[in-house]
């Protein structure tokens, strides 16, 4: 049933740490109609060489699982540990009940630490029942091979702080960007398709904007890229789409797309 050579990347979030709507907000575009315009936080599937990645395990975990069929999972890739991107961790616990297995977690090491941290009934010495099985893995930035796949870290800037993308052979993904340097933007060239965040229109601290990530995906010259980690500032999706650069698109949750 799954080509087992095929990379298959699944959006299963696109907004921003709000998700779109917003909580309480009656703007166009979170009244909006359009299903492209509601976003969930920030996160997707790569199944690649047969392997099931899923990158990020924000507040919306459960629900991506559920609206997506995702019946087995090999590893979790954090990116950084803020809260849109961990908040539905206690949720890999119907891996852990239905696989009967533990669930492999990476990422930077004070990522990993924060996790500990946020989630202590977890990691604690005497644990309640059925909390989560999780392996805490740490990655130092060099590319690493997990469950036979070669992924390489992307070191990007989220304002001040290091954060890490994931490049797999063809397909790279970055959210939370604010700054490439040129050395890793080399390790992305090359790329068929790129994911990169793209705020809003207006310039952000942390955040590309637009306008950037337009300005980013020139520079890297893949076939196709899409953007995500929207927020409702942005716009709303068919209008968008319109005027973006050949090539260029606004991803948009449960789109799919494959590589051969
Ligand atoms: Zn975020
Ligand atoms: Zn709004």
């Amino acid at each position: 049933m799954k080509d087992q050579n095929a990379t298959v990347v699944t959006f299963l979030g696109t907004g921003t740490s709000t998700g779109v709507p917003v909580v309480a907000c009656n703007c166009d575009v979170c009244a909006s109609k359009d299903p492209r315009d509601k976003r969930l936080r920030t996160s997707v599937m790569v199944r690649h060489k047969g392997k099931t990645f899923i990158i990020d395990c924000g507040p919306d975990f459960r629900v991506q699982m559920l609206n997506n069929h995702v019946d087995d999972i090999d590893a979790i890739l954090f990116t950084h540990s803020h809260r849109d991107h961990i908040a539905g961790l206690d949720d890999v616990r119907g891996f852990n009940y239905i696989l009967n297995k533990r669930i492999a977690m990476y990422g930077q090491q004070n990522v990993l630490d924060f996790i500990t941290t946020s989630f202590p009934y977890i990691f604690a010495n005497k644990r309640y029942f059925g909390t989560p099985q999780v392996d805490l893995i740490p990655l130092d930035g060099n590319p690493v091979i997990i469950e036979k796949v070669k992924i390489v870290p992307i070191k990007v800037y989220h304002y001040k702080e290091i954060i890490f993308g994931y490049r797999f052979d063809d397909f790279t993904y970055i959210t939370d960007a604010s700054h490439i340097d040129d050395e890793e933007i080399e390790k992305v060239k090359g790329t068929r398709i790129l994911v990169v965040n793209a705020l809003r229109n207006s310039p952000h601290i942390s955040h590309f904007s637009l306008q950037q990530a337009i300005e980013l995906s020139k520079r890297i010259h893949p076939e196709q890229t899409y953007f995500v980690h929207m927020s409702h500032f942005i716009g709303k999706h068919a209008e968008l789409e319109k005027n973006l650069p050949a090539g260029m698109h606004l991803a948009y949750d449960g789109l799919q797309i494959t590589l051969a």
